[in-house]
């Protein structure tokens, strides 16, 4: 039987054990009926996998016991993705496949050629863990709550690096940027895509803006590639 994966916050370990709670816990014993000695794989954002056998079921927590712990997975950086919100559920899309990519964070938010105006973090949190655990990932990635264009303009200034994809720019690109540091944002805009004015604003605040290519590409599309491309630059995509 194909041993399952489960995500808990690094506080549930405590020693060899593992207390699992919430959703995890309901998913664990009431979908997939698992009971006492049954095996699991628990990680805690951190790299590790550790085998754990259940040792006990309560009402609404289960006590895990570590039974082998493999250092499976380091990052050498993390990535955040600000993605303009799409219409339709389309996000969904995006949260799905960059967490699938190594995204560590989706960020939605609004700009002024923003449509959509709903957005609910519990969906794309739902999405971004079963993506999570059916790609065989170690690391669970973080959504974040709506935000304005301005929220994420000052966000800028927790980066080493932002790259915003602007589809008027015809020269920098993935390729040629250098690209340093740990912590990298990437910025797509949604379907309006950006006024010239937020571009500058971006560039402004310190943002290397960058083209995807000669072709005008859905806000989807441009998420993954821009996704894509940085991770691959970094050697992300490489194994060690
Ligand atoms: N403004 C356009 C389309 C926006 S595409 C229009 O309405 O015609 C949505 C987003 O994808 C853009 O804001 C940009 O961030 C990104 N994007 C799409 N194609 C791109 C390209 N060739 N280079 C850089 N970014 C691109």
């Amino acid at each position: 039987m194909e041993i399952r994966r489960f995500f808990v916050d690094a506080v549930a370990i405590d020693g060899d054990r593992i207390t699992l709670t919430g959703d995890e816990f309901l998913h664990m014993t009431k979908v997939l009926r698992y009971k006492v000695g049954y095996k699991a794989i628990v990680c805690a954002n951190d790299g590790v996998e550790n085998l754990c056998s259940i040792q006990e079921i309560a009402k609404d927590y289960a006590v895990l016991h570590i039974e082998e712990r493999r250092v499976v997975d380091k990052k050498n950086v993390n990535i955040t993705l600000y993605a303009g919100l799409l219409k339709n559920n389309k996000l969904d899309f995006v949260v799905q496949k960059s967490v699938e990519l190594g995204v560590d964070r989706v960020v939605p938010f609004i700009s002024d050629n923003t449509s959509e105006t709903k957005f609910s973090k519990e969906r794309a949190e739902k999405i971004a863990l079963e993506a999570a655990k059916q790609c065989g990932s170690v690391y669970l990635s973080k959504v974040d709550d709506l935000k304005t264009f301005n929220q994420v303009l000052s966000d800028f200034n927790q980066y080493d690096q932002v790259l915003f994809a602007y589809e008027g720019e015809k020269t920098n690109s993935i390729k040629t940027s250098n690209l340093t540091g740990k912590n990298i944002a990437l910025i797509v805009g949604s379907e309006g895509g950006f006024k010239p004015e937020e571009m500058l604003k971006a560039k402004d605040t310190g943002a290397t803006i960058v083209t995807l290519g000669r072709r005008i590409l859905r806000a989807e599309t441009a998420s993954i590639v821009l996704a894509t491309l940085t991770l691959d630059k970094l050697g992300e995509l490489d194994y060690e």
